[in-house]
């Protein structure tokens, strides 16, 4: 299953400090009149929540980490679920001696730097359906020949 999207418009976004990260990329989209992208960031939390999808019972099991951490890498993209705009991203972190952890993004993230890079995806409008065998919202794509 794809879609041959083309590029729209790339923006160069400096994120709020003190802001969650989720809901800060979320806004900056719903402002920009932006549906579907991709993206990536880079910089510092003050802390962060993410998760693990548990693939045998089907639910995201949490991860707080209390502490200032290095955003070496976030990676996402945004399509619709359910008419909202919906940002599915995963974050790389890494602590003081140089270990990484990380997971899929929630909120509750809270920003002391983050630079931002996003694409717009234009020629689509990529949405989110509910899944039976996986039990996520996947990206809803055409069955290709
Ligand atoms: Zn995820």
């Amino acid at each position: 299953m794809y879609v041959g999207t083309s590029p729209g418009r790339l923006f160069a976004v400096r994120l709020p400090y003190g802001g969650d990260l989720l809901n800060s990329i979320k806004s900056f989209a719903e402002e920009a009149g932006i549906e579907s992208a991709v993206l990536w960031v880079i910089g510092a939390v003050g802390r962060a929540e993410v998760s693990f999808y548990d693939q045998a019972r089907k639910t995201y099991v949490k991860h707080s980490f209390n502490q200032p951490m290095e955003i070496l890498s976030c990676t996402g993209n945004i399509a619709k679920l359910k008419g909202e705009i919906f940002v599915h991203t995963h974050i790389v972190l890494g602590d003081r001696e140089g270990r990484a952890f990380g997971g899929h993004l929630e909120g509750g993230t809270i920003i002391f730097s983050a630079e931002m890079f996003l694409l717009e995806l234009k020629g689509v409008s990529l949405s989110r359906e509910y899944d039976k065998v996986t039990g996520l919202n996947l990206l809803k794509l055409p069955e290709n020949p």
